[in-house]
Order: C-alpha cells, then structure tokens, then sequence
C-alpha cells in the first residue's frame, strides 16, 4: 500500500517546482499539487498524480487560485545586529557633506554598529534579531544565511554564531551560519594585528566550535585585498568553513580571481567585477550573489547588472542583505527590485531567490525547489500568476509558510502552537 500524505497543497494556479534543470527556469505545473509526509516532499505534479495519496488523515491546504513556490532561500544576511542607524541613512538621502553629518552627531559605518552588538547580552542581541527573522519567515524565507562581523573580537563573534544557533532552535527556520571575522577591523587595532589574531586565534577556535559552516571576508578598496582575503579565507577552510566574498560591491581588486581559485561556494555583491572575471567565477562553479537591497538602500553609483552575469553563465541568487545599512527583510521587495531596477525577468528573479539562493549555499540537494525527497519548505503566495511578484506592490504577498512539512506562517504571523497541536490531531 502507498505511504499517505500527512498534508496536501492543492488548487493552486501556478505550482513553480523551481527545479535546476527546469527549462522555464521556475517549473511551471498549471494546476499543480504537492504531497509532504515525514517533513519531505512526497509528490509533486498534476492533482491525479497526488490525489491517491490522500486519505481521512491527510490535512489539506487549498491554495485557492494562488501560487505554490518554495521557502525562500536567503542567502546573505547581516541580520545578527544591535542598534540602528537610521540617522546614517538619511544622512544619506539628504546628501548631507561628511561635516554636517559629523556636526549633527551622526555615525556611519560598520564600526559604528560594533558598540551596540558588543553590548548586548546575548538574550537581548537575540530578541532583536529574532523580531526580523520572524519578518523573513512571514514573507516566505524558509533558509536564512547570517553573518557575524559585527563584534571583530572573540567574544561578540561567538555572541552573534551563537544566536544563529537560538534562532535555529526557537523559530521555524533553518539558519546557515557564516563566520565574518575579515568584515573589517576594531579602531584600536591596525589591519595587520587583527589580521594575525584572527587567523591564527579566532578563526581556528570558531573552527573548533563548530559554529559555522562558512567564512567570508570583504574585499575592496579600503577593506582587505585580495591577496588578504585568500589567507583568511584559506584559514578558515583549513578551520573546516566553507569560503564566501564580499566582492567587487565598490570597487574591483581582485577578488573574483581569488573566489574562483579558492572554489568560493559563492561572491557577493559583484558590481565592479568585470565580464572576464565573472566568467571566471561562472567556471569555478560560484554561485554570483549580487544584492539590490544594498544598492537601493545607498543610492548605488554603479547598480549590478544582471546581464553580462547571465552571458558568462554564471547562477544568480538574490538575497536581501538584510543590515544596519539595508533594513530589508522580505524577498518579494528584493525581487521587485531586482525586476524594475536591474532588468531581471520575473522568472529569473524566482530562481534567484529559491533554488540559486540554495546554490549559495551549498544546499541545492535539500532546498530550494519542490521535488520528491526534499524538504517540505514551501509557500503560498496570494496572487494568480508568478509574475505578479514582482508587479503587484503590496504588502506582503505571501498567504501561507510551510517549514519542514508544518504550517509556520498565516497571513503575516507566525502559527508556533499549531505547529505542535498537529501530532495529536493528526489520527493516521
Ligand atoms: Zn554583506
């Protein structure tokens, strides 16, 4: 007899499976359904192929004419912060000169939110954060990758991985944790100490911990070099982390050679990078991150075009960077402006945001589309054809969350307790 589904997703207009290999690059199944049992994906396909799998026990969730879609995969995230810096933003979008800004008080930077994050108590870092990445789960982000970088010393470093970790646990999301020791480096120390300490101290003993599955530097004028970034990087594979880059966002030195070489699951940012390089990139199997969050929250001289990427047939995802300096935490506001600003397709935006987005992160084979065997993180977004993602301005989009095959999300609020209720109701 065949195993039964314990929930069903059916009556959707589009379901969008956002397989890898999908000719559409989304998947469409017009009329598709979708079978979870066991936290999985048990069936995808037409309504006849998933209807046998139903029987008294199953719960059934009726799309009503809406799109079916994977949890979005968020793939760059500074979303472990303290403080605000609201005042740096406008200061921004008044054009005000650097002497009016220092005369009314105003700090700008990353170091300048290393105070409130260092300060913190853990508890409280992660009350602050959780309040966002309940945001993300609610618009649709069923795998947030989170940074460090905000402490750039031993104790605030572990402080923000070990929030990754609470959050992991308490709230319905999975959580991949990236270790950005090399964001920059503390006023009281020169480059070349806190370099040595962080490679030969903190980035062996965050190895030990075993608290993050990647490492990632920033590679810019002003920042680290990309010789610099090769030795950090290097440590923290030698660590057991996975390398990433920050790369080409505001000027280009160098850093998608070093990505390429170092086979960099993934370089982010990448408006400077020139057409050789991302080939380069697109070669070495990295995954191009670039960020329209960031580019519209600064104003952006120079946005990322999408277009010599694609050329170069380098896999785009898009993530919403959520920071201090880009306070977005919805992947259907980035794909609106990766369509409008930067020329992407609606279609591509999709990619970019869920099986891409996975590829970011090395999790293609667990998340990131709809497909027998993989984790049962998918959406429901209360609209009647895919492309009004990026063409329908409203609040938010997304009806429905599904992490792990459970109900996570309603209409915009989290639904924890029924996430616990469902063993008891369920009789099969
Ligand atoms: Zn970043």
């Amino acid at each position: 007899m065949k195993e039964s589904a314990e929930l069903v997703v059916g009556n959707a207009s589009e379901l969008l499976t956002c397989a890898d290999d999908a000719p559409d690059l989304i998947g469409v199944i017009r009329g598709g359904w979708v079978a979870v049992r066991g936290g999985r994906v048990l069936a995808v396909g037409a309504k006849s192929d998933v209807e046998p799998l139903i029987s008294s026990a199953t719960e059934f969730i009726d799309a009503a004419g809406g799109i079916v879609a994977p949890g979005f995969v968020d793939s760059h995230t500074h979303v472990v912060f303290g403080g605000t810096r609201v005042g740096e933003y406008f200061a921004k979008i008044e054009k005000l000169s650097p002497e009016e800004t220092e005369r009314r008080g105003i700090r700008t930077g990353i170091l300048t939110t290393l105070e409130p994050t260092r300060k913190h108590s853990l508890e409280f870092l992660y009350e602050e954060t959780a309040a966002r990445v309940k945001d993300m789960i609610v618009s649709g982000s069923t795998t947030i990758e989170s940074k460090s970088g905000y402490g750039l010393d031993r104790e605030t470093e572990i402080k923000q991985l070990e929030v990754n970790g609470l959050l992991e646990a308490r709230l319905p999301v999975s959580i991949a944790s990236t270790f950005l020791g090399g964001h920059g480096w503390p006023h009281d120390m020169s480059k070349e100490k806190y370099m040595d300490f962080l490679i030969k101290d903190m980035i062996p003993f965050v190895g030990s911990l075993g608290l993050a599955e990647f490492c990632d530097a920033w590679c810019d004028e002003g920042h680290y070099t990309a010789k610099e970034c090769g030795a950090i990087l290097e440590a923290g594979a030698a660590a057991g982390m996975r390398p990433k880059l920050h790369e080409g966002g505001y000027s280009y030195i160098g850093g998608a050679e070093v990505a390429s070489d170092l086979h960099a699951v993934s370089a982010d940012h990448l408006n400077y990078v020139p057409r050789k390089s991302l080939r380069k990139l697109a070669e070495s199997g990295v995954t191009g991150v670039p960020l329209p969050g960031i580019d519209f929250a600064v104003g952006h001289p120079l946005p990322f075009d999408p277009a010599p990427m694609i050329d170069e047939g380098l896999e785009i995802a898009i993530a919403t960077n959520c920071c201090p300096g880009c306070w977005c935490t919805s992947m259907p506001f980035i794909m609106i402006l990766a369509c409008r600003n930067h020329g992407m397709s609606s279609e591509r935006a999709i990619r970019a945001a869920t099986i891409a987005g996975a590829k970011a992160l090395g999790r293609q084979d667990r998340v990131g589309s709809i497909e027998p065997g993989k984790n049962a993180d998918i959406q429901v977004w209360n609209l009647g054809h895919h492309e009004d993602i990026a063409y329908h301005y409203k609040g938010n989009p997304v009806a429905i969350v599904i992490k792990d095959g459970k109900v996570a999300a309603r209409d915009s609020r989290l639904v924890s307790g029924e996430r616990r209720q469902r063993g008891s109701v369920n009789k099969g």
